[in-house]
């Protein structure tokens, strides 16, 4: 009888423990405590990665439109938490057995790295169906309540504690943060949008009609320009109107006079077969939804708190031929589209001008107050 050699190992605390990870000066996550209050700064010395998990150094996040509506009371969330879901870091500590980005690259410390908004589980029932911005045990980056163990929960800290299943995306070292920083979200979200759009029309010929010149619009605008759509942008702001042709719209419009401008750009076919309304104005879903042709589609993005009903005119929908899609976030293919994207982009459109003002992670408050460009940014 042989007696097996027993091999010696090193025991390990339990994984679930995690790793604790220590960085110096501590970690700082600026956290809004609720309706009517300031953030307050709170110093967190150590966290403790799990196995997968990531703690990035935030270069510089950017105020999405959500985190203003969050604070202004527009949208519940569970507070205290730290807002913040687009930004650009550095990797500075890896959980045990590492982590590897959505094309399967190992990561490694020093990284320069973007994130997806969404934490899926990947397990679940919409997981399995492609749906993980959906998941059933989603968690989102900058939307929930501050917890034990996972303090940096958002882009408005120095560091980001990114879970294990988040996907993650490299980015190149040699394009300006402002650039980079909106992918995972607005980028992000404008990917999925013109998928949902392209599936039933394709945009290479189409006339597309954009309503919205905001961070979404223009980033929209020059995506479908660059897919080969003649692009139409409706807003009422003569400035945001004017940055619409700078990122390659054919032509721009008040919404007063939208008719007339659509006749003039659409020549022949005169009707949008692609509308993508990008405001959340009530008026402009109307709107899109008269002005796109037959066979057309109208993608809902921008409206994202409640807002009145909608009379929907079923004859018209059967007699046109018309779909309507709603998208809300975006899969990580759409994020790994964003960065390509902004990647072969960023100095054809004037993506880094956009970020108008930063402010230091401690004026967060002032940073979401300031609403004088399509994005304003924090650094910490
Ligand atoms: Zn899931
Ligand atoms: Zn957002």
């Amino acid at each position: 009888m042989t007696i097996k050699a027993v091999t010696p190992r090193v025991v390990e605390p339990p994984a679930r423990l995690g790793m604790g990870v220590s960085v110096y000066p501590s970690a700082t996550a600026m956290v809004w405590p609720g309706d009517g209050h300031a953030h307050e700064a709170v110093a967190v010395p150590g966290v403790r990665l799990a196995p997968g998990d990531v703690l990035v150094e935030v270069e510089l996040a950017t105020v999405c439109g959500s985190d203003i509506h969050t604070v202004l009371g527009q949208r519940t969330a569970q507070a205290p938490l730290v807002l913040g879901h687009e930004q650009v870091g550095r990797v500075v500590a890896l959980g045990r057995g590492g982590a590897k980005t959505t094309d399967g690259h190992r990561v490694t410390l020093g990284e320069r790295v973007v994130w997806s908004v969404a934490v899926p589980c990947g397990r679940c029932a919409r997981c399995r169906r492609g749906l993980p911005q959906k998941c059933l045990n989603l968690q989102k980056y900058g939307h929930e309540r501050m917890r034990r163990g996972w303090e940096l929960s958002g882009g408005f800290a120095t560091h980001t504690h990114i879970l294990d299943g988040t996907p993650l995306v490299r980015v190149p070292d040699d394009i300006p943060a402002e650039v980079l920083a909106p992918a995972s979200c607005s980028t992000a979200s404008v990917a999925a949008a013109l998928e949902a759009a392209s599936a039933i029309v394709p945009l290479d010929g189409a006339l597309v009609l954009i309503a919205g010149a905001g961070m979404l619009g223009l980033t929209a605008t020059a995506m479908a320009t660059d897919a080969g759509a003649r692009v139409v942008v409706s807003d009422p702001l003569p400035g945001r109107r004017e940055a619409a042709l700078a990122f390659g719209a054919t032509a721009v419009a008040d919404p007063s006079s939208l008719p007339a401008v659509l006749a003039k750009a659409g020549g022949r076919s005169a009707a949008p077969t692609i509308a993508l309304e990008l405001s959340g104005d009530p008026a402009a879903v109307r709107s899109l939804l008269g002005a796109v042709d037959v066979g057309g589609v109208l993608v809902l993005v921008g409206s994202v708190t409640t807002g009145p009903e909608l009379g929907i005119i079923p004859e018209q929908l059967v007699r046109n031929l018309l779909t309507i899609r709603g998208v809300h976030n975006y899969a990580p293919r759409h994020l790994e589209q964003a960065v390509r994207f902004l990647t072969d982009a960023w100095q054809r459109y004037p993506f880094a001008e956009q970020v108008g003002e930063t402010f230091a992670l401690a004026d967060v408050d002032r940073a979401l107050a300031t609403t004088s460009h399509p994005r304003i940014a924090v650094r910490p």
